[in-house]
């Protein structure tokens, strides 16, 4: 189990281990919508199996969204004397938006890593 999260973070194809999934130059800090292969380049193992595959992707997404934007308030409600101050709803929402393309791209390969001994 901890070898498929350190897989699953090094951008490897989840069938051998060795390929990689999405094809920017940083998994972490790429700008932009993720660039995906369409196989492994070295077991030729399909990660969109189907059109539509990573619709359920955007779910996983969304919780990881919503765990940042709990995590910002918790860092962020120590600096301010009320429980829930206004002026954290911008400080949260840049989090979120920050890291809105590292979502997309950890979202797709938990969605992979989640399903990948199923077969069409
Ligand atoms: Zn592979």
């Amino acid at each position: 189990m901890s070898h498929a999260i350190l897989h699953l973070l090094s951008n490897e194809c989840p069938n051998c281990n060795k390929g990689k999934v999405f094809r920017d130059k940083s998994f972490f800090f790429s700008i932009g919508f993720p660039k995906m292969n369409e196989y492994c380049s070295h077991c030729n193992f399909k990660f969109e199996k189907e059109p539509g595959y990573f619709f359920g992707a955007m779910f996983i997404s969304y919780a990881l969204g919503v765990g940042e934007g709990i995590i910002t308030y918790l860092i962020t409600h120590q600096f301010f004397d009320e429980t829930f101050d206004l002026r954290m709803i911008p400080i949260i929402c840049s989090v979120i938006l920050l890291f809105s393309f590292f979502n997309i791209r950890m979202s797709r390969m938990i969605w992979i890593y989640m399903f990948k001994n199923y077969s069409l």
